[in-house]
This record gives structure tokens, C-alpha cells and sequence, in this order.
């Protein structure tokens, strides 16, 4: 049976990125890395829209949280955290366990955090050194409002740092035009390649910043990385290979445009979420919805494991299940990195059929058609 993966992250990798992950192994102190480590920085740069240094560290996203907050940061300080799902949440744990006095805004799951709210606590905490946000909540599938965000911090001198790990290459993210001071994203998502890297985007107060930040660390250090950056090299060896298809991804992204990619991003979601509509579900988001994942209410007389497994087992169409509080209660449909349009419509028809197998009312057909309509209707 053919295979559909179709959560957020990892994603479908291109062949293009698959082939070039096949070349016979280098050295990461040879010519030929530094080419690619540059390419690789200078195309990530356009994509994150930003002159900042972007460094590359050897870890899932998590890794790339934690290393922006022991360099940022020292026991004591305190910082806001926009907590609106599990990954916000994620944040919150990393600095408390740094010994970080932590002010979390939270919502409920599926609505986002109003930035006045941000700026009301600013004002009243005049000692917060940053805040935290998460451009897409992938367990909510809602967007934070990045851009209200930079312009609140920045009028504050607040550090504002930023989780792209699941909106890097989905959403339009202005790192410098917005004030975003620490950006955050990762390989597996809208970057089409597997899992294990990440990388950050520094500005220059965030370096100042990491200049008295007393949190120990070796080697998360963004300053090694980037006096090696400056000789063109990796401080520690790197997975050569996942850099290759990095590589490789990226230029097909550059080769695209990156307007193109967040335009088709913006017209995969809205077929999903129309097609998704049309079978009588209800979404978890009420707006702000992410162009990467849907998340979707499992209707209460159907069992939400069930489903997946029906999906799974029997139609080869693997979506996510919720995270935490949202386990059994929702699940999502990821559309970000190497999914195309047909996948969507199978991913849809798939649905379709395990929900009536599991006795839920419908009309045949029409979530299929209706996608297909909105897809149309998004390309005028
Ligand atoms: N932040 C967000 C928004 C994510 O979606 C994820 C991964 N699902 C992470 C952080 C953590 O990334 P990783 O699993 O790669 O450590």
C-alpha cells in the first residue's frame, strides 16, 4: 500500500534532496563544506528575511530553544512566555528548568494570545529581559502576531524571540523589518529535509545580550559558532549529509521564490480547511489559522485514536493526533514541506471513507470537491 504522511513534521522529502543526501561523504573542514555552509546560510537568510548571523547546530528544535535561551539569559531573569499550546508550554519548561522567572500568558488552546496583553504586562514587569512566542503553535495550528509582537518589544528594549521551528518556510517571517531578535527553525518541517538540524537568527542586541547571559553552556555557545562561521567552518562535525539536503532544499526554494512557496502554502490550508468543513468537522482554530496545519475536532460519537488508526491501516494516510490536553480530542492535518495539492485531496477522500466506517453522517464526495473549489478559488 502507498504511503501518505501527512503531519507536521517530518515531512515528505523531495527526491532531489533525497539524492543529494546520497553523495559520498566530505570532510567538514574540506573547500567543498565551506561552499555549502555558506550557500546554505546565505539562502536561509532569505528565507528568514534577515541580515542577521544565522548559525547551524547538529539538534532537533528543541535543541535550537534551549541553545537561544542559555545564551540569552541568566538564572533570575524574567521573561514572558506566550503559552497558547504545547510548544509555547515547551518554552516555558526549558527556562524554568534554567532557574528563569517565568510569566506565562495563556489561552485556550486554539485561540492566540492578544499582544495588548503582552504590552500590559511589559509595562507593569519593567525588569522582563525577553518574550517568548511561536510563529505557528503546530498543536493548535494557529499563527502568532509576530509583526504586533516586534513592534511592542521593541519600543520596550525587550529581546523578542521566536520558535519558527514549525513556520519557517510556511509563513512570511520578516525577521529584521518585524524586530524579531532570536529566531528559531529547524530541517523537518517547511524545509522539505529530514530531522536534525536547526538553526537561529541573531541580531545584533541579542548578541550584546549573550555577552552577560550567565547560564553555563559549551556547546550550544553561539559564539564559537560564529567565530567558526567567520573561517567558513562548523566548531564540531556536522551531519554532513543532512547539510546536503539542506542544501538541496533550499535551492529549490530559492529557485521557486519564496512569495511562491508561502502563496501555495496559503491555498494548500485553505482547500484543507474547506474540504475539512464540508465532512461536518469542526476546526480546533477560530482564525489566525497556520498555512502548515489544520487542526481539526474529532466529532464526539467517534473514538479520535480510531480514526487514525482506520487512516493508518487501512487507506496508508498517516495525520497527527492532539499533544497533551488535546490527545484524542482533536487531530491535524499537516500541509507544510513536500506535500502537494493531490495529496491533500487523498488525504481528504481518506478521511472521508474512515469517518463513515466509523458510523459518522456525510454527504459522499463532496469534501473532495468542495477542496478542490477553494483551491480554484485561491488561485484567482
Ligand atoms: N516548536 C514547534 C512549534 C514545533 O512544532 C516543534 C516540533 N513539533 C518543536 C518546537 C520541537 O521541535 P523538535 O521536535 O524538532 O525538537
Amino acid at each position: 500500500m502507498k504511503k501518505y504522511l501527512l503531519i507536521p513534521g517530518p515531512t515528505p522529502i523531495p527526491p532531489r534532496v533525497s539524492k543529494a543526501m546520497q553523495k559520498p561523504m566530505i570532510g567538514h573542514r574540506s573547500p567543498e563544506y565551506s561552499e555549502i555552509l555558506k550557500r546554505v546560510v546565505e539562502n536561509l537568510k532569505y528565507l528568514f528575511q534577515t541580515e542577521n548571523d544565522i548559525l547551524l547546530f547538529s539538534s532537533s528544535g528543541t535543541g535550537g530553544m534551549e541553545a537561544s535561551i542559555v545564551n540569552l539569559l541568566s538564572p533570575g531573569d524574567k521573561a514572558i512566555v506566550l503559552a497558547s499550546g504545547a510548544f509555547g508550554e515547551r518554552f516555558v519548561k526549558i527556562l524554568e528548568s534554567f532557574g528563569v522567572e517565568v510569566i506565562s500568558l495563556r489561552c485556550e488552546w486554539g485561540a492566540i494570545i492578544d499582544p495588548k496583553l503582552v504590552a500590559r504586562e511589559l509595562d507593569r514587569n519593567r525588569d522582563i529581559k525577553a518574550v517568548f512566542a511561536t510563529l505557528v503553535e503546530t498543536s493548535t495550528g494557529v499563527v502568532d502576531d509576530i509583526k504586533s509582537l516586534g513592534k511592542i518589544c521593541r519600543e520596550r528594549k525587550v529581546l523578542l524571540v521566536v520558535d519558527a521551528v514549525s513556520g519557517l518556510g510556511v509563513e512570511e517571517l520578516k525577521t529584521d523589518d518585524w524586530g524579531v531578535d532570536v529566531a528559531i527553525s529547524a530541517s523537518q518541517k517547511g524545509l522539505m529535509t529530514p530531522p536534525g538540524l536547526s538553526f537561529i537568527s541573531i541580531s545584533e542586541r541579542a548578541w550584546e545580550a549573550a555577552q552577560t547571559s550567565r547560564i553555563y553552556r559549551f556547546y550550544w555557545d553561539f559564539k564559537t559558532y560564529r567565530e567558526f562561521l567567520e573561517k567558513e567552518q562548523p566548531p564540531y562535525t556536522p551531519p554532513v549529509s543532512l547539510v546536503f539536503g539542506l542544501d538541496e532544499a533550499l535551492k529549490m526554494i530559492r529557485e521557486a521564490g519564496r512569495e511562491k512557496l508561502w502563496e501555495r502554502q496559503k491555498k494548500l490550508a485553505k482547500a484543507t480547511r474547506e474540504g475539512v468543513k464540508r465532512l461536518g468537522l469542526e476546526l480546533l482554530a477560530r482564525g489566525s489559522f497556520s498555512n502548515g496545519v489544520t487542526a481539526i475536532k474529532v466529532p464526539e460519537n467517534i473514538d479520535g485514536l480510531e480514526l487514525l488508526k482506520v487512516l493508518r491501516e487501512k487507506y496508508g494516510v498517516t495525520l497527527a493526533g492532539g499533544q497533551e490536553r488535546l490527545k484524542g480530542k482533536i487531530f491535524r492535518i499537516g500541509h507544510m514541506g513536500y506535500i502537494q495539492f493531490k495529496d491533500i485531496l487523498i488525504a481528504l477522500g481518506a478521511l472521508e471513507k474512515a469517518l463513515l466506517s466509523l458510523g459518522h453522517r456525510l454527504k459522499k464526495g463532496e469534501a473532495v470537491k468542495r477542496a478542490k473549489e477553494a483551491h480554484t478559488e485561491s488561485s484567482k
